[in-house]
């Protein structure tokens, strides 16, 4: 990979001690999880500083260690920076350098992963490459993410997450996207970014960072579609809008998924997603406008949205023991894509009941309370029978009973292993389940549960 002399210039930092240059094999940040050869780099968390478990790197096979600090007695050569993190990212970006191919970078509120893996899927086709694992999107994964880099790589697709003011800008900086795509802008990490404009400006981060390149945004969305881009940046915009430049028509849902039209620059072609949801289809469009600003051919890009399969936990849609359908999105929730959810949960096909148990939206700050309200108020419109869950259950029911659900058709229950105990016994051949809630409410075991119960 690099040797350390070169290290300590990227990060600006000192050799600690003698000056002894050293190859190194990669880069470790975790000490259960070492490469043997690699520099160890320190990180501070919440719970562990890295720099408590340096010797113990060391004695498992490190062949030098980063530190914030005055260290001694280590038997390998040590480089002292002002701060670890930082000097991962810039050590990230060094190492980027190497991709010759287009690297994508994805951000928003919702759809992040789900973009990432459908365009992944395309690419695929075409060439190898390299794409996040699972949601290794912060300043910790995605310098990480870049280290798995190799010769054979033609493209990168990156995901980006953020839940401060500065990240995405730092992340951009460290990978240097030649595309960036927004997918929405949305009430998700409201309590630490401050309300929409701060998501807005936080998201617009990688427009802004871009450096040439194109920016492909959502244009359906009036908080993406109005970002300023960096001078000299093209805009490819996407969405179900007529004016978008790549767009989608008669959109229709399946028990599969969902169909729809793809038209890009005077070509159209049929899509089958093995998924549900128009906003499935956003999250394709914009899949296909970054394919197609990477030249593409149309025929690569449906064939490949068409091999792409749904993530587990979200918009998992499977036959239930039952004879109904089971709407697995338990990994995640906020109110973008719970009512995305419920619009879903709304269209699914067959005679059933429309049955929604929804979960606590976490991490949204003051406004929770009345965001739990609204929803409940969605689900009223949406679902026959309506089971909240966690600490927020009352205020959905609350909200369900002001737009007029009866009492019966709801029930606010204080967690996941209630809400197995009560559907067990209350659900009915044929019903239509959504399961949608925060990580923290464990909903997934619920979902088990269901498929599971003859
Ligand atoms: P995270 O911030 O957790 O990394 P993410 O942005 O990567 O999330 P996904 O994992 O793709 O998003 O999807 C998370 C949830 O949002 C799922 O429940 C999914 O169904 C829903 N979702 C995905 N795309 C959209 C969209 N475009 N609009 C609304 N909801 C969406
Ligand atoms: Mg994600």
């Amino acid at each position: 990979m690099f040797d350390l002399e070169r290290i300590a210039r990227i990060t600006d930092g000192d050799f600690s001690g003698r000056k002894v240059n050293c190859q190194l094999s990669g880069i470790s940040t975790d000490s259960r999880n070492l490469i043997p050869g690699s520099l160890f780099v320190p990180l501070r968390g919440e719970r562990f500083d890295g720099h408590d478990y340096l010797s113990q790197a060391v004695k498992n096979g490190v062949a030098a260690c980063l530190t914030e600090e005055v260290v001694a007695g280590l038997s390998v050569p040590v480089v002292r920076v002002a701060d670890t993190l930082r000097a991962l990212g810039d050590i990230a970006a060094a190492y980027r350098l190497q991709l010759n191919g287009p690297l994508v970078a994805i951000t928003g509120s919702v759809g992040k992963t789900t973009t990432k893996e459908m365009l992944a899927t395309i690419l695929l086709q075409v060439g190898p490459g390299l794409k996040t694992a699972g949601n290794f999107n912060n300043l910790i994964g995605l310098p990480l993410t870049l280290f798995r880099l190799e010769k054979e790589h033609q493209w990168a697709v990156l995901e980006m997450g953020t839940s401060a003011i500065g990240e995405i800008e730092r992340l951009t900086e460290i990978a240097r996207p030649t595309v960036g795509i927004i997918t929405n802008i949305g009430p998700a990490h409201l309590a630490t970014l401050q309300g929409l404009d701060g998501v807005s400006r936080a998201k617009g981060e990688l427009f802004a960072g871009l450096q040439g390149g194109t920016a492909i945004l959502n244009r359906d969305d009036y908080r993406v579609a109005r970002l300023p881009v960096a001078n000299g940046v093209k805009k490819l915009t996407y969405g179900l809008s007529i004016d978008a430049q790549v767009r989608a028509e008669n959109i229709e849902e399946d028990r599969i998924g969902v169909r729809f039209e793809l038209l890009i620059a005077g070509q159209k072609s049929a899509v089958q997603l093995a998924l549900p949801g128009k906003h499935n289809v956003l999250n394709a469009l914009a899949a296909a406008a970054a394919a197609s600003e990477l030249s593409v051919p149309m025929t690569e890009i449906v064939t490949g949205l068409a091999k792409f399969r749904a993530i587990p936990g979200r918009m998992n849609l499977s036959p239930l023991p039952c004879g109904g359908l089971l709407l697995d999105d338990s990994y995640n929730s906020n109110p973008l894509s719970a009512y995305a959810a419920l619009d879903v949960l709304a269209t699914l096909p067959g005679p059933g009941r429309r049955v929604a148990v929804l979960g606590d939206m976490l991490e949204l700050g003051e406004k929770s309370a009345k965001m739990h309200i609204d929803l409940g108020a969605k689900a009223a419109e949406k679902t026959e029978l309506l089971i909240a869950v966690g600490g927020f259950a009352t205020q959905i029911c609350q909200g369900a009973a002001t737009a007029g659900m009866n009492p019966e058709q709801m029930v606010a229950l204080a967690d996941t292993a209630a809400a197995i105990e009560y559907l067990q016994k209350q659900q009915r051949s044929g019903d239509k389940v959504l399961v949608k809630g925060s990580r923290g409410v464990r909903l997934e075991q619920l979902a088990a549960a269901l498929k599971a119960t003859v």
